[in-house]
């Protein structure tokens, strides 16, 4: 516990308005509020990429995976409607897309993993600070 505060003070000290830790914050937001659209449009503008298509629906021979990026077409498949309001996801095969160069695919799953992981862990670090600021005194 102590160190989870020492970790958010560390947070809050090099952080500025507008900074890479919002825009991963907003993000994340986005795409729980199904607004995955909206999300991708950031995401692309932010690293200067063109968007990504996304489709509910896989291509074929994929097998039983949740989602998957066709550089191909530039598109981010996902199983069903729910895989759209998942971040992890979401970032995951983006991050494939932002690899992507010529048709070419590049960057691992680690890397994609981490990737997302990077945006997932903002988005949980603002949580656990605003839940601490409600909760008001007492802990
Ligand atoms: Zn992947």
């Amino acid at each position: 516990m102590h160190f989870l505060i020492q970790k958010e003070k560390g947070w809050k000290a090099t952080l500025k308005p507008n900074d890479e830790h919002t825009f991963k914050v907003k993000i994340v937001k986005l795409i729980l509020a199904k607004s995955t659209d909206e999300a991708i449009e950031l995401l692309s503008n932010y690293y200067n990429v063109s968007a990504p298509h996304l489709k509910v629906g896989m291509p074929r021979q994929v097998g039983k995976k949740g989602a998957c990026y066709v550089s191909g077409t530039k598109t981010i498949h996902v199983r069903n409607r729910d895989k759209l309001e998942d971040p992890f996801i979401i970032l995951h095969e983006f991050y494939h897309h932002l690899r992507t160069h010529g048709g070419k695919h590049r960057g691992t799953e680690r890397h994609a993993n981490a990737f997302a992981q990077g945006f997932v862990e903002a988005f949980q670090t603002s949580a656990n600070y605003s839940f601490r600021v409600t909760r008001g005194q007492g802990e």
